[in-house]
């Protein structure tokens, strides 16, 4: 059978430790035999990073918003121990915080869910897709501590001159603590832009709470905001494919989320998004079968896996010990960014191929046949447990066995 056209190259970004070895198995397993791969390759691994000064990440993240799409492979963000290992020049930033700042982007995370994988959650059928506002409010803040009797205020003082605004915060009569947190128009307008247009292309429903009855301010103009743009922008749209916008505080939304069925996407504040996604990822099962993508304002995609290096098994992988690593979240960063391409490009062959090969994972995994992870906390009785490439070779098979 001939192979697979594209038009538009990915960009793709490749990474670190055992990830970077899954990312070689995928292509030359998965990808190389069946689509003549088109992609302007960037090396995101921490020594070519280190070479370049971190240059190569800003020229991937460049390349991104031009071309549209981007696949990438997990990356080592750097501490003290990276700086000793890798004799490293400088503590270079995390390339998703990067990658994040050039996008502009909002990152969705989306579990992929299988009938053998039961979620903790007994009554969610479908996956829950976690939308978090990644910029400012306390991840950004100024804080200190008071240590005797004092007035704290909130004071703006406008650039042009033109004038002041304060207020009291409190009038501490003994030691306690004060913290300012702020956030921008831009950003939380961006952030609500991607999540009506994330919605759409993949006719979710959109939910999103915040606790406007306390904080009135601060609270309310996120909710301002999200409003405004569904009246404006969105509200035919999603009449138009038959998806809802559904707004309430936070609390109710925890609540519904335990009762709802799921299938839908749950934008969060920052700091709601940082604590939910950890809940949704280990009701799940399992990090290794968690997606991302950051989508920008401007409509370029980045595609993921949610994980890390992982760097245990990379060790055990030096030492020549076998291996038994899940994939599937790799493999499906890479079915993300080709489906994208393909429904971009209008090639309906590369759309299916995604499909096909997300389907083929599955089914594999179905049929009884995953890594060590999976095993463990699968339903199914009758296992069989692969190692890292030979998980990749049996969804090859399962794929092959299709196309025939
Ligand atoms: P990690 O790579 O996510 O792995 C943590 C543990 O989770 C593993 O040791 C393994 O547990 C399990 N696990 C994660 N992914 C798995 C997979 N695909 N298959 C099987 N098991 C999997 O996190 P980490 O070890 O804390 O971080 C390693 C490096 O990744 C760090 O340098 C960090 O900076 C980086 N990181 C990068 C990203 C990113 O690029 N998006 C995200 C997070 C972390 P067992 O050991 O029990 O088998
Ligand atoms: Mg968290």
């Amino acid at each position: 059978m001939s192979k697979i056209k594209m038009s538009t190259p990915l960009v793709e970004m490749d990474g670190d430790e055992m990830t970077r070895i899954l990312w070689e198995m995928i292509k030359e397993e998965l990808l190389l035999p069946f689509i003549d791969l088109r992609s302007v390759y960037f090396d995101l691994g921490l020594k070519a990073r280190d070479e370049t000064n971190d240059q190569i990440t800003i020229h991937a993240a460049e390349m991104t918003l031009e071309l549209g799409v981007a696949v990438k492979c997990a990356t080592i963000t750097a501490n003290a121990e990276r700086m000793d290992e890798y004799k490293l020049k400088q503590m270079w930033k995390s390339p998703n915080a990067t990658i994040r700042a050039i996008l502009d982007g909002t990152v969705f995370r989306a579990p992929i869910s299988l009938a053998c994988l039961e979620p903790m959650v007994r009554c969610w059928q479908k996956p829950i897709t976690i939308a978090r506002h990644a910029y400012g409010d306390v991840y950004k803040n100024t804080e200190f501590t008071v240590d005797r009797a004092g007035k704290a205020e909130l004071v703006f003082t406008a650039a042009d001159g033109s004038g002041e605004k304060r207020e009291t915060i409190h009038e501490f009569t003994a030691a306690g603590i004060l913290q300012g947190i702020h956030n921008t128009e831009k950003s939380i307008a961006s952030f609500a832009k991607a999540c009506f247009e994330y919605a759409l292309s993949t006719r979710q429903d959109l939910w999103f709470a915040t606790k406007d009855t306390i904080s009135m301010k601060y609270d309310a103009f996120f909710k301002e905001i999200f409003a405004d743009f569904y009246q404006r922008e969105y509200k035919e749209k999603f009449a138009d494919v038959g998806i809802t916008y559904f707004y309430t505080l936070i609390d109710d939304a925890v609540a519904r989320v335990m009762r709802d069925k799921g299938g839908f996407i749950w934008a969060c504040k920052n700091y709601d998004g940082d604590v939910m996604s950890d809940m949704i990822s280990a009701a799940y099962g399992s990090l290794a079968m968690m997606t991302s993508v950051l989508v920008s304002p401007s409509g370029a995609f980045e595609y993921e896996a949610a994980h890390g290096t992982v760097q245990r098994h990379y060790y055990q992988h030096l030492k020549g010990a076998e291996t038994s690593t899940n994939s599937v979240a790799t493999i499906f960063a890479w079915t993300g960014a080709l489906r994208k391409r393909g429904e971009l490009d209008g090639l309906t062959e590369l759309v299916n191929f995604a499909d096909e090969i997300e389907a083929a994972v599955l089914a594999t995994i179905m049929a009884g046949k995953m890594t060590k992870d999976l095993a463990l906390i699968t339903t199914l009785t009758d296992v069989e447990v692969l190692n890292s490439r030979g998980f990749i070779i049996a969804v090859r098979e399962t794929y092959e066995r299709g196309r025939r």
